[in-house]
């Protein structure tokens, strides 16, 4: 099978994917358990809204971090629970948790990358109008338990 989206490595077990304008990021059931799941953390905010839930219309790259790797210094964060990705706009780079972190706070890759592609599409790093149940309905926008 030919690799779509190559990768080149960056540091010592982490890995860099470069992403095309328009990819839609593929969904399954686990990923909306994981919705469900993340909602439920206190800070947490899963998904963007709508407007920001989108293909991204520029080419990105993602940095998929080593299970060394600390996540908050790559992001420039404080530390934070659960924390699992970030995004750079004008980079337009993503960072994404190692899948060990991910599986310790209830996230897919999927999950998070939708997340930060909504940062790349404009959605506000206050997490304005996040939507938390993969139950709510289209346009809706959900109150949080
Ligand atoms: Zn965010």
């Amino acid at each position: 099978m030919t690799d779509v989206y190559p990768t080149v490595p960056t540091t010592a077990g982490s890995k860099r994917t470069d992403y095309p304008a328009g990819f839609v990021v593929p969904q399954y059931f686990g990923d909306d358990v994981a919705r469900w799941n993340l909602g439920q953390i206190y800070g947490n905010k899963p998904l963007p809204p709508e407007r920001y839930d989108r293909p991204p219309t520029e080419p990105f790259f993602v940095i998929d971090l080593d299970a060394h790797d600390d996540i908050s210094r790559a992001c420039g964060h404080p530390p934070t629970v659960c924390l699992v990705g970030c995004a750079f706009l004008a980079q337009r780079k993503i960072y994404i948790a190692h899948e060990i972190v991910l599986r310790q706070c209830g996230a897919t890759r999927n999950l998070v990358l939708r997340h930060e592609i909504g940062h790349l599409n404009g959605w506000p790093g206050i997490h304005e109008e996040a939507r938390f149940s993969p139950l709510s309905k289209a346009g809706e926008t959900d109150v949080r338990p």
